[in-house]
């Protein structure tokens, strides 16, 4: 049969869209400020945050930060490690994934934010900013026009978590707290936002799951660094392994293989280790506050496991007089306890979790 000039010329259209089509597939560069990475590569760089005038007048900050472009479409997993000064495993996990991500078989893109508190990680303070005495992960989303930390806060969710489809903010025990792994599955959000949170939870491969039902559902008064995914609609993490400054090969060894599992969960990669078997979700959790400024004596490792009424520890004055005597409010299992001597009223002494 002899093709006729029009069906000829309908079937040369068709050929031109879906080469024109198979084009359009093919990943565009992922750019955040002047770091921009072709399909296939990785880039790396920093974010500036700029010096503050008048009332917030300080240098600013830098964040570095890496893209790792897959070849191939799919999710953005932003990584978030050093939101706290002296939160080191994450930092060194991060370090050791910019090597062993290969864009060449990567499907989707994975943002490392490698220390989103330069300010706090340089001089080595806990918890607080030494610039403006804030703690980022209370700051969030953060202002342009604020403090320090609210301006990094606002530039981490505007270049990196605006930009991800996925979130998992890193922490550990800070340089004072002796913590066991665990991860926080929020609940708050969209029940599917939620349960792709939870999956995420159970991919990272953390057999400790504290359900935290309690965070801001105000997307402008997010809080939390993870809490602003959520309250954006992107699935979101926060985990914790490792503590008291340290840098231990099984805390960062953890941290590199729940990212591992997390990559396999989203389709990001082929290969990657199984969600965890057997999750203890942790449905009770208090972190119970030193009412007094002194010398704290724990009197509990971290991982153990206390009945209710139990001694965690004793704060005394300088002086050596007892001042309080802290005790477990429910039977449970120490998630993280103070591990150094120094306590300021209000300050965390402990962290207890249990099933119900
Ligand atoms: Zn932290």
């Amino acid at each position: 049969m002899a093709i006729s000039p029009s069906l000829f010329t309908r079937v040369s259209a068709l050929l031109a869209f879906v080469l024109l089509a198979s084009r359009a597939a093919a990943q565009p560069p992922f750019t955040i400020g002047s770091i921009s990475a072709a399909p296939g590569t990785v880039a790396s760089g920093t974010l500036a945050v700029s010096p503050g005038a008048g009332a917030t007048k300080d240098d600013g900050a830098m964040i570095p930060i890496s893209i790792v472009h897959g070849i191939r479409p799919g999710p953005t997993l932003a990584l978030t490690a050093g939101v706290h000064g002296q939160e080191y495993t994450p930092v060194l996990a991060l370090q050791r994934l910019l090597r062993r991500i290969d864009p060449q078989s990567l499907a989707g893109t994975v943002i490392l934010v490698h220390v989103a508190n330069m300010p706090s990680y340089l001089a080595r303070t806990i918890y607080y900013s030494p610039v403006d005495g804030k703690n980022l992960n209370r700051v969030f989303p953060g202002t342009a026009d604020g403090t320090l930390s609210e301006r990094i806060a606002a530039t981490i969710t505007r270049e990196v978590i605006e930009r991800a489809t996925h979130v998992i903010d890193l922490h550990c025990g800070d340089g004072n707290e002796s913590l066991r792994p665990y991860s926080y599955w929020i609940t708050t959000g969209p029940p599917a936002v939620a349960d792709a949170g939870k999956q995420m939870a159970l991919a990272f491969g953390l057999d400790h799951i504290v359900v935290d039902r309690e965070r801001p559902l105000d997307a402008a008064k997010s809080i939390y660094l993870s809490n602003t995914a959520i309250t954006r609609g992107k699935p979101a993490l926060t985990i914790e392994s490792g503590g008291l400054g340290r840098t231990d090969e099984e805390s960062i060894a953890a941290i590199e293989r729940g990212i591992a599992g997390v990559m396999k969960h989203l389709g990001m990669r082929a290969d990657g280790p199984a969600p965890v078997a057997q999750p203890l979700l942790l449905e009770r959790s208090e972190v119970l506050r030193s009412a007094n400024t002194g010398i704290f004596y724990p009197a509990v490792e971290r991982g153990q496991t206390v009945a209710q009424g139990a001694l965690i520890g004793r704060v005394t004055d300088f002086h050596g007089k007892t001042l309080e005597e802290i005790k477990a409010p429910f039977a449970g299992e120490i998630l993280y306890v103070i591990g150094t001597p120094a306590i300021s009223k209000g300050e965390p002494i402990a962290f207890v979790g249990a099933k119900e």
